[in-house]
């Protein structure tokens, strides 16, 4: 086989590009958008729609991870998925941990969320001269990743990205194993593998076991609370994503089952979040 430039090129960069997932999973901002938008005041669902584009036949969801697919031509929005706090302290602190890998200070998932909180507010204001689609987009993305676990990770494995582990006998990392292995493995054990199903078990939990909880996830005497859920994640991530795990660990059913309500739980709290915001800034 002869193989032309350009076939070489693709194949090079597909052999040779192997990105650092910076992520939940397609399905996980989904489900956050999804379980967000069927809680927004009359006065957030009318803003969204209105700042949403056509296109999208106003469902949050098909864009909620649009801002992974521009993350390469919006190059500085890449340390904005994420942030890294010091290996093994398990505390997050902002001032000493939002920044990004050049140490300017307010570059990380946290601080993005406070930006594009304080865009949003400009809704009303015909002078406004952001682009608040994209701060919309930015927002519901963003508050989909500070709620996994590892995006508020340790710094020298850059959120597990850098653990090599086994999801039953596929190899990955440990940061993939959170942004979509878990979810995955879950659709397809329980929910027919669709996606809808398990964003159906969700919503019937937070109105139901979780009703109680979710009030007081939605509790913040900002407009957001950034720090609150970034507080929570380095947390989750040393109780329960770190634990156990080494280099070259199989991970099977016992870490698969007692792991997956922690994912349940940050996705619940990411969507009801993800609405509280939205109806507090546009309320
Ligand atoms: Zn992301």
């Amino acid at each position: 086989m002869v193989l032309c430039k350009i076939e070489i090129l693709a194949f090079a960069v597909l052999v040779f590009y192997i990105p650092i997932a910076h992520s939940w999973g397609i399905d996980g901002h989904l489900i956050v958008c999804k379980l967000a938008q069927a809680r927004l005041s009359e006065a957030a669902e009318d803003a969204v729609s209105q700042l949403l584009p056509a296109y999208a036949e106003n469902d949050l969801g098909s864009l909620c991870s649009w801002a992974d697919r521009v993350k390469f031509r919006y190059h500085w929005s890449s340390p904005l998925h994420y942030l890294n706090t010091p290996d093994n302290l398990c505390n997050y602190q902002y001032n000493r941990d939002c920044k990004d890998e050049d140490g300017i200070q307010d570059r990380c998932v946290a601080g993005a969320i406070n930006n594009y909180t304080t865009q949003l507010l400009s809704y009303r204001d015909t002078s406004s001269t952001y682009n608040l689609t994209e701060a919309l987009l930015f927002l519901s993305h963003f508050m989909g990743d500070i709620h996994q676990p590892l995006h508020v990770g340790f710094t020298s494995d850059k959120g597990a990205n850098t653990i090599d582990v086994h999801w039953y006998k596929r190899k990955t990392n440990l940061h993939h194993v959170w942004d979509n292995s878990i979810i995955e493995t879950a659709e397809e054990t329980f929910y027919n593998t669709e996606v809808d199903e398990l964003i159906s078990a969700l919503d019937k939990n937070i109105t139901t076991v979780w009703s109680h909880q979710a009030k007081a996830w939605e509790a913040c005497r900002k407009t957001s609370c950034p720090d609150v859920y970034a507080s929570e994640g380095i947390k989750a991530a040393c109780d329960w994503a770190y634990k156990g795990v080494e280099e070259d660990s199989v991970l099977g059913d016992d870490y698969f089952l007692s792991r997956r309500p922690v994912v349940n739980l940050r996705l619940a709290q990411g969507g009801v979040r993800l609405a509280a915001t939205l109806n507090r800034i546009f309320g």
